[in-house]
């Protein structure tokens, strides 16, 4: 499908067709979903050099072209929702960065693996988003960060297909509540920290055209940036496909963050520091076009 003459009604057709899908638990594959590349962007190599992005509470972001975004969905895998939205980035063929969360992941590894085999970006969220590390003793919340790292590449190690992808080595706080000594103890790990640049309140109880609205509203402000969604809430994943065709017809593009290739990130996942693993990068999608590449950091 290329022509996109009736926005309203395509978006409402990959609605149906998606929850059909989700309900049927069968999984589109790329290639056979992705319909328009016209939102589809550069990838973005994130630097191994540890950094904070993100201006909502950083001094700096990822180094995106004026119109371009990166979309990052926190809290899940959710088995009424995150199927869903995979299968509407591909319809758009775009690819997201997933802050998935340890407990999510040892309940739903068949959707961590889902969204690793189609090219997203697998990032962690803490083991079982406690919403204020810094309230936690010190041990409790460093074991938060690396007990959520290690059962999400225990789900990717879970099946032979996804065995040689690794998670990135990239973390978003719990409710965004960072601290200066756990974001120096993950600069100690090689991680770095994301915030974002661009809300969409998903996470309200509000509806999902609400979602729309101030979605599209918040990027527009920003002329792009990081934007954070939920996979864990129905409405995000209603919502979404009305965003992403909006922003395809206003000339938006939805860039892709990477680990840079030749990061490798030592990383202690346990408490006593006793057990190392070496986190290694995720590649570039090799489906699509030619991407142009380019460093993440923007220091202005
Ligand atoms: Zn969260």
């Amino acid at each position: 499908m290329k022509v996109f003459g009736k926005a309203a009604l395509f978006a409402t057709t990959l609605v149906l067709a998606g929850w059909a899908l989700a309900t049927a638990g069968v999984a589109a594959t790329t290639e056979a979903a992705c319909a328009d590349r016209s939102l589809q962007g550069n990838t973005i190599i994130v630097p191994a050099e540890v950094r904070n992005y993100g201006t909502m509470q950083y001094a700096q972001t990822v180094d995106l072209e004026d119109k371009e975004l990166v979309l990052t969905f926190d809290d899940g895998p959710d088995d009424k929702s995150t199927l869903n939205i995979l299968d509407t980035l591909d319809r758009y063929c775009v690819k997201a960065t997933f802050f998935f969360t340890g407990a999510r992941a040892e309940r739903y590894p068949h959707l961590v693996r889902e969204a690793a085999l189609r090219g997203h970006t697998i990032a962690t969220h803490s083991y079982s988003h406690p919403n204020n590390l810094r309230r936690l003793s010190w041990n409790r919340a460093v074991r938060q960060i690396t007990r959520g790292i290690s059962e999400i590449q225990g789900a990717l190690d879970g099946d032979e297909a996804t065995r040689h992808i690794k998670v990135a080595p990239f973390f978003r706080f719990p409710g965004l509540n960072h601290s200066s000594p756990l974001r120096g103890w993950l600069a100690s790990q090689n991680i770095s920290t994301f915030s974002c640049d661009v809300g969409t309140d998903d996470w309200r109880r509000i509806s999902s055209g609400a979602v729309v609205y101030r979605a599209l509203r918040n990027i527009r402000s920003k002329r792009g940036g990081i934007v954070i969604f939920h996979d864990t809430h129905t409405r995000t994943a209603r919502a979404l496909p009305d965003v992403l065709e909006q922003l395809r017809v206003e000339g938006y593009r939805v860039a892709h963050m990477v680990p840079e290739a030749a990061t490798t990130a030592q990383m202690a996942l346990s408490d006593n520091g006793l057990t190392t693993a070496t986190i290694q990068p995720q590649l570039p999608s090799s489906d699509g076009p030619t991407l142009e590449l380019k460093p993440a950091l923007s220091l202005h």
